[in-house]
């Protein structure tokens, strides 16, 4: 279950640092430069290989604050995305800007991202909740309830779309099955779930598997959930899911973080490349620091059973 924790949150670093090397680009355009990108690169605009973006830097946020405060506080969570908007973060969404401006005037946890999806409507719908939602799985997988309403909460504080908070609560149910049964068996719980609570998410998975996996990987967070379930049911390993994702093109460092963060629980830290992994080291938090992470994380999952609320 150690592997697992860890798989999970390194998981989340390596697909964002794999795909920001090519993000925003076609499938086509990563094609006919690459053919294929495999391992972690230098981006066009100088990043080095191996550097995480606000993907992972904003995973790390959610999880040190559920490590440090020994529960789930969507207040203290929003307080630690506010410290590292102030370091000048690079590559944000426009509706994480959004909120993230209205947090810095004094707006509370609860209010900013709901100010925003009412202001920009049904382009509020981004991906920028669920990449960063996997901490809340880990922390909260033996709770079901405290499982959904964490995940709602954390979801609210900047992306308050109503599909934003469902596929936050769908992808953290599906992670925490992951990380204890066959994807198989967690596929079918998951369909389960979205048919009854969740019918828009149950329409947009209900048939993905049937498909050849060319999908349209855009900023929309149902493209996204799409793109890493895909990637995870349909390929044979934690490397293949994540490269699924970033060769597709388009959002290619969030939906190879939330691919990773799906395949990581499943497959263990083992399943990693070793080339990945060591890449990571060139970012403020690197390998250890994020097992580390991940370890607490696992401690607290286990004293009694859930967090206290
Ligand atoms: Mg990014």
């Amino acid at each position: 279950m150690r592997s697992r924790y860890r798989g999970c949150m390194l998981g989340v670093a390596v697909g964002d640092a794999l795909g920001a090397s090519v993000e925003g680009w076609t499938g086509e355009r990563i094609g006919e430069r690459f053919g294929r990108v495999t391992e972690m690169r230098r981006t066009e605009r100088g990043l080095p290989a191996g550097r995480y973006t606000d993907d992972f830097e904003m995973t790390w946020e959610v999880a040190d604050s559920i490590a440090r405060t020994e529960i789930i506080v969507p207040e203290d969570i929003a307080r630690g995305f506010l410290e590292w908007y102030s370091s000048d973060p690079i590559s944000l969404g426009r509706t994480t800007i959004a909120s993230m401006e209205l947090l810095k005037q004094g707006a509370h946890w609860n209010e900013a991202g709901q100010r925003v999806h009412e202001e920009v409507g049904k382009m509020s719908a981004g991906n920028g909740s669920l990449m960063r939602t996997a901490p809340v799985a880990l922390a909260a997988r033996s709770d079901p309830d405290q499982l959904r309403d964490a995940s709602m909460d954390v979801s609210r504080i900047t992306h308050a779309h109503p599909l934003c908070i469902d596929a936050c609560v769908v992808y953290d149910s599906f992670l925490a099955d992951l990380l204890i049964m066959d994807r198989k068996a967690a596929w079918a719980r998951l369909l389960e779930l979205t048919e009854w609570a969740y019918p828009a998410i149950n329409e947009a998975l209900k048939d993905l598997l049937d498909s050849d996996g060319a999908l349209d990987s855009s900023g929309y967070v149902i493209s996204t959930l799409k793109v890493a379930c895909w990637s995870l049911m349909r390929t044979d390993g934690l490397r293949s899911a994540i490269e699924h994702a970033v060769n597709l093109g388009g959002d290619t460092d969030t939906a190879a973080a939330v691919t990773g963060g799906l395949a990581g629980a499943y497959y263990g830290e083992e399943a990693i490349p070793d080339t990945w992994l060591q890449a990571l080291d060139v970012n403020v938090h690197g390998v250890d620091d994020i097992r580390a992470l991940a370890d607490r994380l696992h401690e607290l999952s286990e004293k009694d059973g859930s967090l206290p609320q």
